[in-house]
C-alpha cells in the first residue's frame, strides 16, 4: 500500500473499516485522528480499553509517511507489531531484546518508506544513532505512549521520557500525539509542560464506569470472605483476583478450587508455557476465576469478567482504578470489591520506609499510598472519591457500599490520645528500665490498653503503666481499626526497622495535646452485604 506522496489520501474512517475491521469510531477518536491528520498536536487522557491504540495508529495509515510510537512496554511490542501485520499495516520495532540482524532489516525497512508504524523504546532515542536513522526517513507522526512516565510524581515515571522533547525540537513539523491512561488533572499539566505541548488539543474521556460497583471491606479471614462473596453473588461468573504475593496467589488458588469455585493461578514465577495455557483458559471457558499478581491483566480484552476482587491493598488509586476497570467492559453489572485490614497499611508503610531509593522517592510511594487509604476510609461515595482522583466532579453514586450502607463516624479523639499516649509511655518505660527506646507493633498495644497482662506485658511491666486497661470499652478489633484508621491519617507512623514498629509523627502531637480532634469509621462487627444483585 506504498502510496506516493501526491496520491489522495484515504478517509480515516474508511482505514477503520478495511483495515481494523470496525464500524465507527468511539468516543472521541474521531476528533482526535483528525487533529492529527490536520497536522496539530494532541494529548489524550482516557482510561484503558478506551481505544488509545488507534487515535495514532489510524492517522499514521492516513499520513504519509511512517508514524513512531514511543512505548515503554517492550514486552508488547512483538504482539502489537504481529497483531498490526495481520490486519496488514506495515509495522516494526526497535528495542534491545532485538538481534543486530532483526535491527538491521527494520532500518532497512523505514528508509524504504515501507513502514507505517514503528514502535521504539524511548531509551532508543538517547542512541545518536537513532535520531540520525528517523532524520533520514519521512515521518508521518510521533505518538508518545503511556505519557504519564514523564511525571516525576507519577507512579511509572521514566528519566527517559524527560528527553523526549527532542522530536518537538528536531522535528517542528511533524505532529505529536500523547497518550495516557493514569493521570490526575496535575500530571495532565506536567504531561503538557514537560513534552512540551503547549498548542496541544487537550481529550479528556470520562473514567466514570457506572456499571461497576466499588465496595472496601474489613479483612478478617480473607479467603473465607472471598469464597462467601463469590457464593453469594457471583455463582459461576468469570473473574479476577488480585493477590500481592506468588504464594498467596497459589494458595488462594488452591483453596477456591476446594471451595468448588474453579481457578487458576497466574504469575510471573510460574513457567512461561503454563501463564499462556492459563490465560488462554481464561478468555475462552466461561466461569473461570484467575487468581493473580498484577502481573496479569495488561492488554488482556474480556468483555464479561464480572468481578475483580483484591485481597491485597493496591499501593495506589492508579493501580487500582486499572485494575478494577478490567471488570465489566461489556457495561453490565459488575463488583470491585477490596479486603484491607491493618496489617495491609503496616505492612505498606514498613515497605515504603525501608524501600531503596531516596527520599523523594518514599514520600512518592507514601503519597500514592495516602491517596489508597483516603479511599478505603472515606465515609462518602467510593466513585466520587475515585472520580475526584483523576480530575473528574460527579454525583453520588447510588450503587457503591458507602452509598447503600453509609457508615457512621464517631468522635475518636480520646481513643487516639489513649493509645498515641500508651507509645509514648512504652518508650519512656523502655529508656527508665535502661533499655533503650524499643517500641511495638499494634497487638502489644492494644493488649496493654485492653488490660491483658499476657506473658509479654507482664515481663516488661507493661501492666504498670497508667494506660495499662483504659481501653477496655473497645474490643479488640474495634482498636485494630483505631490503629489502621490513625496511619491512614497520617496521626500515627510505621518505623523503618522491619517489624511494624508504630511511632508518632509530627500531626500525633497536636492530638496528644487536645488540639485535633479525630473522626473516626465505626467499623462493622461483620461485613455487610450490601448487593441484592446476587442471583444475576
Ligand atoms: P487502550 O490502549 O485505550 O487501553 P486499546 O487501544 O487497546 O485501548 O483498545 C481496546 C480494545 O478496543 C481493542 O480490542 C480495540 O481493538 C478495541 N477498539 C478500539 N476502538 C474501537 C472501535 N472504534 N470499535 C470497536 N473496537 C474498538
Ligand atoms: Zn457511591
Amino acid at each position: 500500500r506504498a502510496l506516493p506522496d501526491d496520491a489522495p489520501r484515504p478517509e480515516p474512517l474508511d482505514v477503520l473499516r478495511t483495515v481494523f475491521g470496525y464500524e465507527s469510531f468511539r468516543g472521541e477518536q474521531a476528533e482526535v485522528i483528525q487533529t492529527l491528520v490536520d497536522g496539530d498536536d494532541a494529548l489524550v487522557l482516557m482510561p484503558t480499553g478506551a481505544g488509545k491504540s488507534l487515535c495514532y495508529q489510524v492517522p499514521a495509515l492516513v499520513r504519509p509517511g511512517t508514524g513512531v510510537v514511543v512505548s515503554p512496554l517492550i514486552a508488547l511490542m512483538q504482539d502489537q507489531v504481529d497483531a498490526l501485520s495481520a490486519a496488514g499495516v506495515r509495522a516494526g520495532f526497535l528495542n534491545s531484546t532485538q538481534a543486530p540482524h532483526e535491527r538491521r532489516e527494520v532500518e532497512r525497512a523505514l528508509l524504504a518508506g515501507e513502514l507505517d508504524l514503528l514502535y521504539l523504546a524511548p531509551e532508543r532515542l538517547r542512541v545518536p544513532d537513532t535520531l540520525a536513522l528517523l532524520g533520514r526517513a519521512r515521518l508521518a507522526l510521533f505518538a508518545i505512549d503511556e505519557a504519564h512516565c514523564v511525571s516525576q510524581w507519577g507512579h511509572d515515571f521514566r528519566p527517559d521520557y524527560l528527553q523526549l522533547t527532542v522530536l518537538h525540537e528536531r522535528w517542528p513539523d511533524v505532529p505529536r500525539i500523547a497518550l495516557t491512561a493514569t493521570a490526575t488533572a496535575a500530571t495532565r499539566e506536567e504531561i503538557a509542560e514537560r513534552l512540551e505541548l503547549t498548542d496541544a488539543r487537550h481529550f479528556v474521556a470520562s473514567f466514570d464506569r457506572p456499571n461497576i460497583q466499588y465496595r472496601i471491606t474489613d479483612k478478617a479471614s480473607p479467603r473465607q470472605q472471598l469464597v462467601d462473596f463469590l457464593r453469594a453473588e457471583h455463582d459461576g461468573d468469570a473473574g479476577i483476583v488480585y493477590c500481592l504475593s506468588r504464594a498467596s496467589v497459589e494458595q488462594t488458588a488452591e483453596h477456591l478450587s476446594a471451595h468448588g469455585i474453579p481457578a487458576l493461578p497466574y504469575h510471573a514465577g510460574l513457567d512461561a508455557q503454563v501463564r499462556a495455557r492459563n490465560q488462554a483458559r481464561f478468555l475462552r471457558e466461561e466461569g473461570l476465576v484467575m487468581v493473580a499478581t498484577i502481573a496479569f491483566g495488561m492488554g488482556i480484552d474480556k468483555p464479561d469478567v464480572r468481578f475483580v476482587a483484591h485481597l491485597d491493598l493496591p499501593k495506589s488509586v492508579e493501580g487500582y482504578y486499572q485494575e478494577t476497570g478490567r471488570a465489566g467492559r461489556d457495561g453490565l453489572p459488575a463488583t470491585a470489591w477490596l479486603t484491607y485490614g491493618l496489617q495491609d497499611v503496616v505492612q505498606q508503610r514498613r515497605m515504603i520506609e525501608s524501600s531503596e531509593g531516596d527520599a523523594a522517592h518514599r514520600r512518592r510511594l507514601g503519597t500514592h499510598l495516602d491517596a489508597m487509604l483516603a479511599l478505603c476510609e472515606t465515609a462518602s461515595c467510593r466513585r466520587v472519591q475515585l472520580l475526584a482522583y483523576f480530575g473528574q466532579a460527579s454525583q453520588p453514586c447510588g450503587n457503591c457500599d458507602t452509598c447503600l450502607a453509609p457508615p457512621e463516624t464517631w468522635d475518636g479523639t480520646v481513643a487516639a490520645q489513649k493509645l498515641l499516649s500508651t507509645i509514648v509511655r512504652v518508650e519512656r518505660h523502655g529508656q527508665d528500665a535502661g533499655r533503650g527506646p524499643r517500641r511495638f507493633g499494634a497487638g502489644h498495644l492494644v493488649d496493654i490498653l485492653r488490660g491483658k497482662a499476657t506473658p509479654r506485658v507482664s515481663d516488661l511491666g507493661h501492666d504498670a503503666l497508667t494506660t495499662f486497661g483504659v481501653g477496655e470499652d473497645l474490643s479488640e478489633a474495634q482498636w485494630r481499626g483505631v490503629v489502621r484508621q490513625l496511619l491512614a491519617q497520617g496521626l500515627l507512623g510505621v518505623d523503618g526497622d522491619g517489624y511494624g514498629t508504630l511511632v508518632l509523627t509530627p500531626a500525633s502531637a497536636e492530638v496528644l495535646t487536645g488540639g485535633r480532634k479525630v473522626p473516626l469509621r465505626r467499623e462493622r462487627e461483620r461485613p455487610v452485604r450490601t448487593s441484592a444483585r446476587g442471583s444475576r
